[in-house]
């Protein structure tokens, strides 16, 4: 089945309409870019995607099945990582923390979980980071261990919004390559603003303003935006 499919979907908050006749196919190993201005309904058709917000019309699938059901399946890295990051954690606990999510009562990590988390911390290259507190590292070394902890879960997909908002150009050439590097194995759904790197590293990229129109990465200029 696709990783994620939509057939249509339509959203409005009251009679104000957010989504309309939104069409969007992403399968294994896409790499597709979500761009639109601010109010455009990015943020609603991510949460449309993980189940969050049922649209008014529409078929919704990840993974073949209702999202609700599936997204566990999703890594979903936030906007804003470093504002909600004030008290002392180590790198190790976050990246351990993406094990909580669907497991019910915290009964402590198992040899499973910190597999993963060793893993998922390989995959982005700050093992060597493992014992430092979070606060102490760079926006991109931040935004590389949110990566890692959305990837314990071992996703078929990987959310990630505005990553690059707090990353210096250099890193994010690195950031952009490291996300290249995952797409062997993990479809990769982005929303940004970063014009620059989206015709370099992006295989599809859509703007979304109530509507979704898919560009050509390669043929995209700013005047489509
Ligand atoms: P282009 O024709 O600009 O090179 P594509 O080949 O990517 O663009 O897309 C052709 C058409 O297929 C688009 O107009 C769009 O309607 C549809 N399409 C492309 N990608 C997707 C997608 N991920 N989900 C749903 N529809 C898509
Ligand atoms: P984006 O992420 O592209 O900025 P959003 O999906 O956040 O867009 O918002 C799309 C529109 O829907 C905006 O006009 C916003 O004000 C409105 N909106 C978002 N969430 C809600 C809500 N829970 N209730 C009412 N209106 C909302």
């Amino acid at each position: 089945a696709e990783v994620i499919d939509l057939k249509d979907v339509w959203v409005s908050y009251g009679n104000t309409p957010v989504l309309e006749a939104v069409d969007l196919v992403v399968e294994d190993r896409d790499f597709l870019a979500i761009i639109g201005p601010n109010g455009g309904g990015k943020s609603t058709l991510l949460k449309v995607i993980l189940g969050l917000v049922k649209p008014d019309r529409g078929s919704v699938r990840l993974l073949g099945d209702d999202p609700k059901k599936t997204r566990k399946y999703a890594g979903y890295v936030p906007q804003y990582i470093s504002s909600n990051l004030d008290f002392p954690i180590s790198v190790w606990e976050v990246v351990l923390m993406g094990c909580l999510g669907h497991k019910g009562p915290f009964r402590g990590y198992n040899e499973d979980d910190r597999k993963a988390a060793y893993e998922a911390l390989k995959v982005v290259d700050m093992l060597d980071y493992r014992d430092r507190q979070i606060g102490e590292l760079s926006g991109g070394q931040k935004q590389r261990v949110f990566i890692a902890r959305s990837l314990v879960t071992r996703p078929r997909l990987l959310i990630l919004d505005e990553p690059s908002t707090g990353i210096d150009s250099k890193r994010q050439r690195e950031f952009y390559e490291l996300l290249n590097r995952l797409k062997s194995e993990i479809a990769i759904l982005l929303v940004t603003h970063d014009m620059s790197a989206l015709s370099v590293y992006v295989d599809k990229v859509a703007c979304l303003n109530r509507r979704l129109h898919y560009h050509n990465s390669k043929e995209l200029s700013p005047k489509d935006l």
